[in-house]
This record gives C-alpha cells, sequence and structure tokens, in this order.
C-alpha cells in the first residue's frame, strides 16, 4: 500500500483486489466497491462537466448515507477540496462555512434544500447543487430513522444518485494529489467564528494506513460507522480505514441505539468508534446483550473523555474492551491510542484513564506556558508533531501561527505523560465545551446571546452532566428595564444554533462576575456552577 496516495487510489485498490465484495451496506442495500468506483466516476464526470474545477471545495451536508460516500469521492476524483457540514447546523453556520470556504458546489438532501438551505445558498458563491434523498438506495421502510419522503426534484438542483446512476466518464488528470487538501474541517475555536483545518489526503492516509497496519482485524474486515462520517473520526477511522482495508462499511443514517444494536446483529461487525455517551446509550438499552458485541476484534472510543467506571461496566455486561484513543480535527483524528493488546492504566492521583500512547511516527510533548517540556507526571499543555497534524487553517495565516508555531499543534489540551509513555488528558487550556463528542465554543453562543435584545452580558461554560459529560449553561444579565425567561433565551438560541449547541441551563444573574479591567471571570462562574 502507497500510504503517500488518497482514499480514490484505495478506492482503485480495493475494486482491484476484491471488485464484488460489498463495500457500503445501508439497510438493506448493498453497493460493491466496483459499484461504488463506477458511481462515484460519474459524479465526478459531472461535476466536472458543470465548470467544478480542481481545487474548488464541494461542501457536503449528509448523515451516514451512500450519498455521503458516492459525493465525497466523486469530489475528490473531480480533484475537488471536500467540505463536511455538520447537517445540523442552521442557516447562519452554513452560510458563513459557505462564504469563508469559497463553496462552488454542495450537496445536501432535498428536504434541507427546500427547508432553508436554497435561501442560504443564494448569498454564497454556490453554483453547483445535487441534493439526495437518504431513501435511496434503500427499501426497508425503517420508520425510527428514515420517515420521510421523497419530494419532487428541485428545478435548480440536480438529484444526486440520478448523476451517480447516468455513466459520466470520471475526468482525467484530476487525481488528488498527496499534499493537496482533501478536506476542510471547519471547528469554532476561541474565536467564535468557525475556521478551516486542511486535512491533506496525505494526513488521512496517514492515520488510516496506521488503523490498517495496528488492528488486527480481518481479509475485508466490516466496520460499523457509528460515528458521523461529517466529523473527523468517523470520516478517517471508519470511512476511511475500511476503504483503506477493501473493507466493508455498514452506515445507518444517524445514531440511533436500537437501529444500532439491529445492525450489529445484522452485519457482526469487527470495528467501530464512538464517543462514550454512544456506549451508555447502547448498554441502557434492556435488549443490550453479550451476543451483540461478540463479532467485534476492536471497539474505539474517541472524542470525549472516556470514565474508567464505563470500560468496567461494558467489559462486565457485553465483553468487550473499550480501547480508548485521543485526537483533535488538527490532528486529523488520532495521535494517540491504546495498542491492541494492551490496557490504558488509570492515574491513582486523578482517577483519569490513559488515553494511549502516541503513535508511530508522532512526537508527543508536555510544555509549560513557555513552552518547555516538563517532566514526566507533570502537567502541562499537550503539543503534537506528526505526520497527520495538518498544514493549518483555510486562510488564517494568524490562527496558524497561533495554534500550529514551527508546524507543531498546540492541542489546548492539559495533560500529562507517565514514565512508560501513557498520555493522559485532564482538563483543557481552551474554552471549549464537550457534549457528548460534540464541541461547543463558548464564544460563538455568547455571539447568539448578545443579539438578543434584553441581554445586557453573556458568558457561556460548560457544566458536568451525567450523560453528556458536559453540558452548555449561559450566564445572562439583562438590561435596565429589560425582561426576559431562561426558557425564551435557550429557545432564541435553539433557532439559530445547531442542537447540540443552545444552552440546555439559562441562569440570569444581576451581574456577571469581572475582573477589575471588566474581563468576565469565566473559571468563577464554572465553580459556581459546580456548587451548585
Ligand atoms: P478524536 O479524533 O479523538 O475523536 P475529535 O475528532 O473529537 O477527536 P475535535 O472535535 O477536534 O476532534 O475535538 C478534539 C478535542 O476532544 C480534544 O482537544 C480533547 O479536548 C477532546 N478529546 C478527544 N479525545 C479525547 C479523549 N480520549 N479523552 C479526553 N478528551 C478527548
Amino acid at each position: 500500500v502507497d500510504p503517500a496516495g488518497s482514499l480514490v487510489h484505495a478506492l482503485r485498490r480495493a475494486v482491484a483486489e476484491a471488485p464484488d465484495r460489498v463495500c457500503l451496506a445501508y439497510f438493506d442495500a448493498r453497493l460493491t466497491h466496483r459499484e461504488v468506483d463506477a458511481l462515484s466516476d460519474s459524479v465526478a464526470g459531472h461535476l466536472a462537466a458543470r465548470g467544478l474545477r480542481p481545487g474548488d471545495r464541494v461542501a457536503v451536508l449528509l448523515q451516514n448515507s451512500p450519498h455521503f460516500v458516492l459525493a465525497v469521492l466523486g469530489a475528490w476524483k473531480a480533484g475537488a477540496t471536500v467540505v463536511p457540514v455538520n447537517p445540523m447546523y442552521k442557516s447562519a453556520e452554513v452560510g458563513h462555512v459557505l462564504r469563508d470556504g469559497e463553496v462552488a458546489a454542495l450537496v445536501c438532501t432535498d428536504r434541507a434544500w427546500e427547508a432553508y438551505l436554497r435561501g442560504t445558498a443564494a448569498q454564497s458563491p454556490v453554483r453547483i447543487v445535487l441534493t439526495a434523498c437518504e431513501r435511496d438506495f434503500q427499501t426497508r421502510d425503517d420508520a425510527r430513522v428514515l420517515a420521510f419522503e421523497r419530494l419532487p426534484q428541485a428545478p435548480d438542483a440536480d438529484d444526486l444518485v440520478a448523476v451517480a446512476r447516468q455513466g459520466h466518464p470520471a475526468p482525467r488528470g484530476t487525481d488528488p494529489a498527496p499534499d493537496g487538501i482533501a478536506l476542510i474541517s471547519y471547528t469554532s475555536g476561541t474565536s467564535g467564528t468557525p475556521k478551516g483545518a486542511t486535512n491533506t489526503h496525505a494526513n488521512i492516509m496517514h492515520n488510516a494506513e496506521r488503523q490498517r497496519t495496528t488492528l488486527d482485524l480481518p481479509e475485508g474486515p466490516v466496520y460499523f460507522a457509528m460515528a458521523p462520517l461529517f466529523h473527523i473520526t468517523g470520516m478517517v477511522c471508519q470511512f476511511g480505514a475500511c476503504l483503506n482495508s477493501a473493507g466493508t462499511l455498514v452506515l445507518a443514517h444517524r445514531f440511533e441505539p436500537g437501529v444500532v444494536l439491529d445492525a450489529f446483529a445484522e452485519h457482526r461487525p469487527h470495528y467501530t468508534v464512538g464517543p462514550a455517551t454512544a456506549f451508555m446509550a447502547l448498554a441502557a438499552r434492556p435488549d443490550a446483550t453479550p451476543d451483540h458485541f461478540s463479532s467485534f476484534r476492536v471497539i474505539s472510543s474517541g472524542g470525549a473523555p472516556l470514565p474508567p467506571a464505563l470500560v468496567e461496566k461494558f467489559r462486565a455486561g457485553f465483553g468487550p474492551y473499550l480501547r480508548n484513543g485521543y485526537g483533535l480535527t488538527e490532528c486529523t483524528a488520532p495521535c494517540a491510542s491504546v495498542p491492541p493488546g494492551r490496557e490504558a492504566p488509570v492515574d491513582p492521583v486523578s482517577g483519569t484513564l490513559a488515553v494511549g500512547v502516541p503513535g508511530a511516527d508522532t512526537v508527543v510533548r508536555i510544555v509549560d506556558d513557555e513552552g518547555r517540556e516538563v517532566p514526566f507526571g507533570e502537567q502541562g499543555e499537550i503539543v503534537v508533531r506528526g505526520p497527520q497534524v495538518v498544514p493549518g487553517y483555510w486562510r488564517r495565516p494568524d490562527a496558524t501561527a497561533e495554534t500550529f508555531p514551527d508546524g507543531e499543534l498546540r492541542t489546548g489540551d492539559i495533560g500529562f505523560m507517565d514514565e512508560q509513555g501513557w498520555l493522559y488528558v485532564v482538563d483543557r487550556k481552551k474554552d471549549m465545551i464537550n457534549a457528548s463528542g460534540f464541541k461547543v465554543w463558548p464564544r460563538e453562543v455568547e455571539d447568539v446571546l448578545y443579539t438578543h435584545p434584553a441581554v445586557r452580558e453573556a458568558a457561556v461554560v460548560g457544566v458536568p452532566d451525567g450523560y453528556r459529560g458536559e453540558t452548555v449553561k449561559a450566564y445572562i444579565s439583562l438590561r435596565p428595564g429589560a425582561a426576559a425567561d431562561p426558557g425564551d433565551l435557550a429557545a432564541f438560541c435553539k433557532e439559530r444554533l445547531a442542537a447540540y449547541k443552545y444552552p440546555r441551563q439559562v441562569e440570569i444573574l444581576p451581574d456577571l462576575p469581572k475582573t477589575a479591567s471588566g474581563k468576565i471571570l469565566r473559571r468563577e462562574l464554572r465553580s459556581r456552577a459546580d456548587d451548585n
């Protein structure tokens, strides 16, 4: 395998090795590697014929479905960069990404196009639109996930599946180069305005290849896509690693515990990855049995802290050991994980489970505020250097210089390394809130709250939550004479932000605590929440 290639090259290898092996399974639909290759060729041919040029950006807003995979492979085959967008995003959030990424083509569901994306795209550079009805490719009437009907084809968009079946030849000479940008993955960050991490094809192939060579999975492995593919973990550790092993990827639209268990029973997967909350949700199902998990060789947990008690509970109840892994969008998913056959130790002082050991070719260091390396066991910021670290942020030299000084990624996570080389993540320097693995940046929520006429001051913090790990809480002070109800303020945010970002709790205070210079004391609010 040539790790310097791309997933387009990986697909071609899969077609050569196992053309008739199922590449994608989606409810009762099956597509072989040969079919996925031909269908994505046609998508690429269509995009090129519509004027998409190598280097142009294609935004994809879809759940885990064959449509997602065909859109991504089609865009890459046309030499384009994919901008994966969470389909939960509301109009303003998508609008920012379309404009900042200077996106030329958009792939979304027919429902989202009709409901709000047509209007959003009109104020953006988007000039090519493909819509998808996620009911296509599957006929089983699973009302739990796909309770919607096909809409009449919009006059200002083409149907993705029809285009894929038209048999357009793929454009020539547009294969991705290893250092070409495969993805622009938007993450919010401290500024409140999301910025795009530029994951190259080589970044993706490094992690996909590492997974193929370290995990002892059978030939033609079956992967279950539990994490969303629009998120870097799902994209790389599921779709990328599976395709790179010529495996079968089982897709189930979105995480619904009952549907997931049925898929485990039917497809007998060997590998999956998800955040700790996904495993809590599965373990809480009364119908979950050890049989559901008996086919797995490896189950990984990543993207959020993994409580050691959950690992033990899961093993006692169902058998598998949940294998921790740590990473960021900026290092194309994992940079440290628990090697197969070993178990992560628990730090006796903090009770934290180790996240793993750094991968081969990856250097993880712990540094103090001056950037000096600290001794084993001492806490500091985790910094990462390796072939999976992105070259920077899209058109943001300032943010790139700040986060990647000298090419090394400053993670904003606080951790330590023990003498055996195990890495522990214990805290965060950055303000990010981690709710079930979904990342929420306070500034983005605060910016929305400040547009409410009654709000004088707003501060958003993460507060502990038994299920999500953390949940979003807003502290508000009101303008003199203004009145607002906490429920109304939450609803105001819910209308404007993806559902996982709006504050589940809103507390109104006469004044927010501030420093002498007038800066709101977020830490004080956080500890106030802890005391309650
Ligand atoms: P991963 O690649 O591990 O799944 P991610 O895809 O969720 O991470 P981001 O959404 O960029 O990537 O979030 C990265 C942040 O998630 C990290 O900076 C860290 O705060 C947190 N994180 C990721 N993995 C772990 C873990 N195993 N334990 C604790 N925190 C984690």
